[in-house]
């Protein structure tokens, strides 16, 4: 199969106006079809939280001040950014809709904190590790500048990216992670050039290194404990807190602490107070239990004579990937609600205590930066596993397996529809054994599997037209759905979708005036048969699906353009580069009230540096294969013009792109 797709920078035509499909589904597509039926579809405006909705062009719209606000068409920007040379698969970044995060979290807690009346500050801090992107990074830098937003590190190569890059006026920087007398050292080194440095003790060996480091540079450190909580999180990272979690101290280990720093004569070194109960915590009650036990921590600590300014209470706050308010992948609270929470539980158990409310840090990361970038591919293929006409009639010859399976096709009625499903099903596993054992042969299998198909074709069409047959529907739609392949690799743009199985919002950005009446899993470009996306927003039922509904495709239709939406978050860093597939082309797009700027674009990578990663060097290569060429030139097995062709797409494939280039 030929993957390569036309270059069609035009008009594009409507994918299924060009088809006249007689096909089960076809019979479902309704004669009118309203934009407002895709957003419901794809719950959009749901997971778009006013960033992303369908315009009355049918495509998706970016608008990173909500409705009212300037916006760009996806579709057309994603076309204007090819007839630039930039390259399918793009991941698009939206800088915009970082400030309008970034300043949304700072707002909530504002107001929490004056509906309140609070006496703490608040002040966000960013865990360079969700994506340490260098414009990003500097984006988030400039845009929080104004509201004071920090930024945290969890190891050292990103203590020194921290340090080159934070210059905020007061901006704290917050060290996390495992840490050596060096990562110390450089810590401590950078206070002295004036930047708010708070190294957080995540295991008890570290605090003598501080206290040691510290005298001999003679300063005085800004200390913090991570305390390991009891209480557990939820959601997919549960592990994070609890006595088995990997960071934080115990109990015991802080009350050591204490008494450690009294000796030192350095308690009034220890001014935060730090957990963090993992990522995308999709329930409010599981922050507020893990709160309260923190914030005892904090009292007690305070009583215990240490001189707390603050508290951190880490990252967690979840992103609402699917809409549904009550799954995994999303959260059954707001922004505001979440610093509400905070706000009001620290100051209740302060107020009980007596203790002054604490400034307020929080390491939200995934709430800042998932919903900024777009992951776009086009569709290079379809298999289609409908099948209209069922093979030649079966005869008294043939194997009894094939006469009861035409037998059922002939027979299916509404009447029959439970007994010919499940004699159906029987048949496929019977192909299978018959096969293994010997009794069918390649031709006879493959006859078996076209009727299976045109069987299963029939009778969803049947189905759908009768009552009481929603689970056979559900259950052939499932088997005869067809497999989209994709310009992309999950493994290197959407890693949690493989790894813990997290859903991201997909969708077409075009064409959603159409009726999207075919339902298809997608396939990516590896050939890891884990290299797929099966788990879609189902918005009917609030639960998940395995397919997506998609608009007709055949291989020559203009570019079918996908999106993979809120990738900004971790996907980037975590991917990897599974059978060679490498970065993506991106770009940061801003966003203004007479268009859009092009503010960077960063190329991903060409096959010669991912070939690095693995030690091949291109001259080599390149010399190896000349050798080989000039071996046949001699023998006369290639003429030398032949060779020169072999050699030039060589070098070519070098400098390409790892994905699949459309044809010029
Ligand atoms: C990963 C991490 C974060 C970020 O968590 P999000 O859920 O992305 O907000 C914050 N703090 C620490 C210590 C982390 O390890």
């Amino acid at each position: 199969m030929s993957l390569s797709t036309e270059t069609s920078k035009g008009v594009p035509t409507p994918a299924n106006g060009s088809e006249s499909t007689t096909h089960a589904f076809a019979q479902m597509k309704s004669e009118t079809w309203s934009v407002e039926q895709s957003a419901q579809t794809y719950g959009i405006n749901n997971w778009g939280a006013g960033y992303f909705r369908i315009n009355q062009a049918g495509n998706v719209a970016v608008t990173p001040k909500g409705t009212n606000g300037p916006g760009v068409d996806l579709y057309e920007l994603t076309q204007e950014l090819q007839d630039r040379g930039i390259r399918i698969p793009i991941m698009i970044r939206f800088p915009d809709i970082i400030k309008e995060r970034v300043h949304l979290l700072h707002s909530c807690f504002q107001k929490a904190i004056a509906d309140h009346s609070y006496k703490g500050n608040y002040c966000g801090v960013y865990p360079i590790k969700v994506n340490q992107q260098r414009h990003l990074v500097q984006e988030l830098v400039k845009f929080g500048r104004d509201v004071r937003l920090g930024l945290e590190c969890g190891s050292k190569p990103e203590l020194l990216v921290v340090l080159s890059l934070m210059n905020t006026p007061n901006g704290v920087i917050i060290c996390n992670g495992f840490k050596d007398t060096e990562y110390i050292e450089t810590a401590l080194l950078a206070q002295k050039i004036g930047r708010e440095i708070i190294i957080v003790v995540d295991r008890k060996d570290e605090l003598k290194i501080i206290t040691e480091t510290a005298k001999k540079l003679n300063m005085r450190p800004k200390i913090g404990f991570r305390a390991k909580l009891n209480t557990q999180g939820a959601g997919k990272w549960v592990d994070s807190a609890g006595a088995r979690s990997k960071f934080g101290l115990t109990a015991i280990e802080i009350v050591e602490g204490v008494e450690f720093l009294k000796k030192q004569n350095m308690l009034d070194c220890l001014e935060l107070m730090h957990y963090h109960i993992g990522s995308q915590v999709p329930s409010i009650q599981s922050i507020k239990s893990s709160l309260k036990e923190a914030a005892r921590f904090y009292t007690e600590l305070y009583s215990l004579g240490a001189n707390l300014k603050y508290i951190d209470v880490g990252g967690g706050l979840g992103v609402d990937y699917d809409g549904s308010g009550h799954s995994d992948s999303s959260v059954n609270y707001s922004e505001q609600e979440y610093a509400n929470d905070i706000v009001s539980t620290l100051q209740t158990m302060c107020d009980e205590k007596n203790i002054p409310h604490p400034n307020i840090v929080t390491e939200s990361g995934r709430a800042l930066v998932a919903h900024h970038s777009v992951l776009i591919f086009n569709v290079m293929g379809v298999n289609n596993l409908f099948i209209q006409e069922p093979p030649a009639p079966a005869t008294k010859k043939d194997p009894a397996l094939m006469q009861e399976m035409q037998y059922i096709y002939e027979k299916m009625n509404s009447e029959n529809l439970n007994e010919c499903f499940n004699d159906l099903m029987q048949a496929k596993t019977e192909t299978l054994n018959q096969f293994t054992y010997g009794v069918l042969n390649l031709t006879q299998r493959a006859w078996c599997e076209s009727m299976f198909f045109a069987i299963a074709t029939k009778m969803l069409a049947t189905a759908q037209k009768t009552t009481d047959s929603e689970d056979i529907v559900a259950e052939l739609r499932e088997r005869l759905c067809d497999t989209y392949f994709c310009n992309f690799s999950v493994f290197q743009s959407v890693p949690d979708s493989w790894a813990v199985g997290q859903l991201f919002p997909v969708m077409p950005i075009h064409n959603l005036k159409q009726e999207p009446y075919h339902e298809a899993t997608l396939a990516d470009l590896t050939c890891d048969s884990d290299g797929k996306i099966e788990k879609f927003i189902d918005t009917e039922t609030g639960e998940m699906k395995k397919t997506l509904r998609v608009h007709p495709f055949k291989e020559g239709d203009a570019p079918y353009y996908l999106g993979v939406f809120l990738t900004g978050a971790y996907q980037e860093i975590l991917g990897d580069l599974h059978n060679l597939f490498g970065d993506t082309d991106a770009v940061h797009i801003s966003i203004h009230e007479s268009g859009y700027t092009v503010d960077h674009y960063v190329p991903g990578d060409t096959v010669t540096e991912v070939l690095t990663y693995v030690q091949y060097g291109r001259a080599e290569m390149v010399d190896s294969v000349r050798q080989f060429t000039e071996e046949s030139i001699a023998a006369g097995n290639i003429t030398k013009q032949e060779a020169k062709s072999l050699i030039k797409h060589y070098e070519e494939g070098l400098s390409g792109y790892t994905y699949l280039e459309e044809m010029e």
